[in-house]
């Protein structure tokens, strides 16, 4: 079991008082399934991965990641876990302008301390995997939306994280090429066994995953009503 979160409350400050983003969620993803999440704009989806990445501490509830119990960590321990087991994408692709899409990659890796020698050819072995091995030397104005976002994705994977957390990666794509990033992250969860949970706003997307819930109001219903 790569990801767990259980009986998980997260509230923010809200004038005098606190908003429930999230109202006793529990949810557990194994390693190689993909969980969609569906919900209305504002339902709490994005602070449930905030929370399943460790960048948000929850009110209550515990966050187990790939069998590291979350809070007992301190920061700098949260940071470490963060590097080593976990890939965010986000829903505007994040990279660096100045760098290549392989130079993107590599970054990852040196930043988490890994040999050299090795990291090459697992960042051109993953733009292979996105379909961009032919793309390695082009900076992200010499892209498309769609590559960037396959960039993001690969770059997510580069230091072989046991989960992978995802939102909303087509919104800035028309459906087809949404559509093929969509089956891109499910078949990268079978072959690369991490545990993904895709944030998704278009039901079109739901086919492959392996499990999918609804988000409603911060709290969790299954199964979903598409
Ligand atoms: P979704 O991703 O489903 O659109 P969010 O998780 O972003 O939903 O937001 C859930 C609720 O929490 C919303 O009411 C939103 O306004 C509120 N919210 C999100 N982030 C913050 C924050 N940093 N501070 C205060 N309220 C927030
Ligand atoms: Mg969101």
């Amino acid at each position: 079991m790569s990801l767990a979160l259980e009986a998980v409350t997260l509230t923010y400050p809200d004038g005098d008082g606190r908003l429930t983003a999230l109202d006793e969620v529990s949810l557990t993803v194994p390693a190689g399934r993909l969980t969609a999440v569906v919900g209305p704009s504002g339902s709490g989806k994005s602070s449930l991965l905030a929370v399943a990445a460790t960048l948000v501490t929850p009110d209550r509830g515990r966050v187990v990641v790939a069998g590291t119990d979350t809070a007992g960590l301190d920061r700098a321990g949260r940071a470490a876990l963060r590097r080593d087991t976990i890939g965010i994408v986000f829903q505007q692709p994040n990279l660096l302008p100045s760098l290549t899409a392989l130079e993107q990659l590599q970054v990852m890796a040196h930043l988490a301390g890994r040999p050299p020698a090795s990291v090459r050819d697992r960042a051109m072995g993953l733009l292979d995997a996105v379909g961009l091995a032919d793309r390695a030397g082009r900076r992200p104005h010499q892209l498309s939306g769609g590559q960037r976002q396959r960039v993001n994705i690969a770059r997510a994977l580069m230091n072989e994280p046991a989960v992978l957390l995802v939102d909303e990666p087509t919104s800035a794509l028309d459906h087809e090429r949404g559509a093929a990033v969509v089956a891109l992250l499910t078949e990268l969860t079978r072959t690369r066994g991490t545990a993904t949970v895709l944030v998704t706003h278009d039901h079109a997307h739901l086919a492959g995953a392996d499990e999918t819930v609804t988000v409603h109001d911060g709290r969790l219903t299954r199964p979903a009503t598409v």
